[in-house]
Formats: C-alpha cells, structure tokens, sequence
C-alpha cells in the first residue's frame, strides 16, 4: 500500500493548485484523473464555451457591418473551423493542467476512477493509496431528468455538444437557464433556429423579473423562440428529429426539433466514489456536506468545488481551494461563508451579478436604497453601438454598504468587480464617488448612477 501525505480525487479547478501547494510545501501527493485533466471548465464548460461565445459574437457584428460602415458580403460560418478553435483552446489547456502535474516534483499523477476504501485509504487502477489527508474534487455532470420518451430519442448535453461539427437546423433547448442561454444564443448568432424550451415562468428564474425581462428581449431580437411554463416536458421520435412536448397531456403543443439539448441543471459526480464506505455524509441529492472550512464528515477528508453543493462555478471551486490551503498552511481561517455571491452569465451583452438580488434584499427585511440605469444613457456604450441592458444597484440605507448589483450590458461581467471589491472592502458605495475613473468606460457611469438612488419601490 502506497502512502502519501495527501490525496486529491479529480483536477477540476481546485485540485491541481492543492497538489502544487502541497508538492511545494515538501509534502507527497497523489492526484488521480478519471477522464480528461482540468475537469469540466476546461472540456466541456467555460472554456468551449467562452471560446464558441467568441466566434457568434463576431458574426453577429459582421452581420452588422453596415451599421458599422463596412460590407462583408454573405456572412457564411464554417462550423468544423469554429469548432476547431474551441477544441485548441480546451486542449491548450486541459494539457497545460496535465504537464504542470506530471512536471510538479513531489506530486504522484494517477489516470484512473479513484473509489474510497476507508477514511483513509483511496483504491485506483487496483492499487490502494493511503492518506491521512483526502481531498475530493469530483466535480459534476448534466443532470438526465426523468421526463417520459427520454430513452426514446439521441439528446445532447454540455458534454457532448463539445463533439458536434455540424449545425443543428431546428435547435430545441430544454432549460432557460444560464447554459441553455449560453447555448441559445451561439447557436442561433451561428444560424440555427432555436427554441428554448421553459418549465418556468420566466427565464433565469433566480434572477430578479427585470433582469429576466430584459434577457428574454435581447434573446428574442436575435429571432430565438421562447416557450415558458412548459410544465410538464415530454420527449418523441418526429420526422426524422424530436418533439418535445410542452405539457403532458394527450394533443398538446409541442415543438418539433432535428435536435435537442437537455440544460436542465447539474448533479455531483458521488454515486461511485465509495463514500460510504469512507463515513462521508452527502444531503438527498448527493451533495457532500462540508463545514464552513469544507472539511466533510469525517475529519482528514475536505470536498472542494461543485461536488459540496456550495458553489456552481469556476471560481468559487477555486475560491474552495483557497479557503483549505490558506487554513492548512497559512493559518488564517477563512471560510466559504465570508464569500460574496458573484458570477456571470455570458450571453452578448453579458450579465455581471454580486451580492444579493432585489427579491433577497426585500426578504431579509433591510430598508434599501436602489438605482437603475440604462445601458443606451452610456456613452461607451452607445459608441460601442451596444446599447442593450441596464445597471441595477442596490444599497442599505443605513450603512451605506452595496447589498447587490445586476450589471446586464456591454462590459457588465467586468465592470461588476468595482463594486464586488467595494463590498469585500465593506466600504461605502460614497467611495467610488470620489474616485477619479476613466473616460470613456461603462465604469465610470458608476458614480452617477449611485447619485440616483432610490428608495425600494
Ligand atoms: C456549459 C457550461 C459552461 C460553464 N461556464 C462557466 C463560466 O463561464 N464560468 C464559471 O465560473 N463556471 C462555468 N461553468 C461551471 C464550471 O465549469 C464548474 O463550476 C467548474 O468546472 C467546477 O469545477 P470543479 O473543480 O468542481 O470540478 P470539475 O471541473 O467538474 O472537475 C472534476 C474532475 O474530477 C474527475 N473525477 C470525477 N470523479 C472522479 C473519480 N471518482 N475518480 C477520479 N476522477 C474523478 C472528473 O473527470 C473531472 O475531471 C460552466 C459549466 C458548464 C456545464
């Protein structure tokens, strides 16, 4: 039986950096890999997909070409081309995570499915690995409700879109969240039709109803089709594609595709890593229950990233790894409850989110103060010829503190960061108004909007 001083299960965002933390601390550790190095972000989530974001939103500005004084002619994609540029820039990456491993002295890099033996015993490829530390950082997968004709008819899912090299003709997105959006607007800015396919009475449903009704306009003025309050879906064999029905009942409405995609949510990658037989404690649907130091259960073993339930994103998966090293080597005890919400969703404009939304704020009794801004009263943005969207902040009243903020424009998953930092400072929002900023940037719009706060309505 080997020993190292740590284990790490998986190399999505958080455990490649905790094994060169360790390595470089003098300490062994073995890392194993089940698939493909760097995890979800890199294959099959941000990175493709950030990448594909890139190619629609230049032929969409192609396509406007006129607007912008100059003529393309016919603005034809190659999608074999466009899917080669994701897949180099996936690859770059998922190999620059496996050299920087199998280069990091000290760290033991392991290809297998890794399955708990014990608390402290790890078994991969037949071999057993024992640790008196154990790091899990399994990540996820796209979740396969159980919706009636699933086993009926091909269906796509993130991981598999990253295979296609065609366009799919009709496009029927299930799930108008933030990867079906994603998916929706590349594909249609690629020229597929496409149709978003809701159980929900509006999209985005966790974001407040203006943010949602914006989305639904700037995705509907690209020619998407959207379908909420499908409230009962159902999937069939139709013409050589699929149906997708909206409700459950005998001649009701359907849509009717060539292909679909299921972005109906995630689960964790727990149901065959042992866990039992380690001690490990997972919630009804198979999140690992961390503390606010992620350590699980069972003391020596931490859960790190999507698997714990705690976080849904890139950053705070790696936010996670920094939360364990700073505890374990630095002695600072930072915890994943002093963390505030942030992310983005990347359609064109894109969305740029912190802290609480107006509905959370309206919950939690405060009295606040709000500001609303249009993107088109933005002269870099109407510059940029990119006027859709709006900057929403929101404020206490007494402390002065920024509760939340909706950034849905040019620039808005950048520009968030101003106030994101003025929140961890949990400084006033008064200091960004004496702050000099740069002309001409959405930013520096920052000051006058917060002139213009408002009580809640
Ligand atoms: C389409 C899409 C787009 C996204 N876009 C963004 C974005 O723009 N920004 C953002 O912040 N987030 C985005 N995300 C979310 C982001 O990708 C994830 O939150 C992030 O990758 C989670 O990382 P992780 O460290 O938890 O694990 P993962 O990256 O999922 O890695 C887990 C690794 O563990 C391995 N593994 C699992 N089980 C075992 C086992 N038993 N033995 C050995 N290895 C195992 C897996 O093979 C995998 O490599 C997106 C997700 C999707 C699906």
């Amino acid at each position: 039986m080997k020993h190292f001083d740590a284990i790490i299960i998986g190399t999505g965002q958080a455990g490649p950096s905790l094994a060169a933390r360790f390595a470089s601390a003098g300490k062994t550790v073995a890392i194993i890999e089940r698939h493909k190095f760097g995890g979800t972000c890199v294959n099959t989530g941000c990175i493709p997909t950030k990448t594909l974001v890139a190619s629609a939103y230049a032929v969409h500005v192609a396509r406007r070409g006129v607007e912008y004084g100059f003529a393309t002619g016919d603005v034809r994609v190659d999608i074999k081309r466009v899917k080669a540029r994701k897949d180099a820039a996936s690859a770059k990456s998922s190999t620059g995570v496996e050299e920087w491993l199998r280069g990091t002295t000290n760290c033991t890099v392991i290809q297998g499915q890794a399955r708990f033996q014990s608390s402290n015993a790890v078994e991969v490829n037949d071999e057993v690995l024992q640790a008196d530390k154990i790091y899990i950082n399994v990540g996820g997968r796209a979740r396969i409700p159980d919706m009636r004709g699933i086993h009926d008819i091909p269906f796509l899912t993130n991981s598999s879109m990253m295979d296609i090299d065609f366009l799919p003709e009709r496009f029927i997105i299930v799930g108008g969240s933030y990867v079906g959006l994603e998916f929706a607007q590349i594909y249609r800015r690629l020229g597929s039709e496409v149709t978003i396919v809701e159980t929900g009475p509006r999209l985005i449903g966790r974001e407040d109803e203006d943010v949602s009704q914006a989305v639904r306009e700037i995705l509907e003025a690209e020619g998407i089709h959207i379908r909420l309050n499908a409230k009962c879906i159902s999937l069939a064999k139709r013409d050589g594609g699929v149906a997708v029905g909206l409700t459950c009942e005998e001649g009701a409405p359907e849509v009717v595709g060539t292909h679909v995609l299921l972005a109906v949510g995630r689960v964790p990658n727990t149901s065959d890593l042992g866990l039992d037989r380690a001690g490990v404690a997972t919630d009804s649907r198979g999140y690992i229950i961390v503390d606010d130091q992620l350590q699980t259960s069972v003391p020596g073993i931490w859960a790190l990233g999507d698997c714990n339930g705690h976080g849904a994103f890139t950053h705070t998966s790696y936010n996670d790894y920094e939360i364990v090293a700073a505890n374990l080597f630095n002695a600072d005890h930072r915890r994943i409850s002093d963390r505030i919400q942030a992310y983005a969703l990347y359609i064109d404009p894109p969305l740029g989110r912190c802290g609480m939304t107006d509905a959370e704020i309206r919950k939690s009794g405060r009295r606040a103060l709000v500001a609303k801004y249009p993107m088109s009263k933005v002269s870099r943005a109407s510059e940029k010829g990119e006027t859709q969207g709006f900057i929403k902040i929101c404020v206490d009243a007494e402390t002065k503190q920024i509760l939340g903020a909706a950034i849905l424009g040019v620039g808005g998953d950048e520009v968030i960061h101003v106030l994101l930092d003025v929140m961890y400072a949990k400084a006033p929002y008064t200091v960004i108004q004496r702050a000099m900023h740069i002309h001409p940037t959405v930013a520096e719009y920052l000051p006058t909007i917060l002139s213009e706060l408002e009580p809640f309505a």
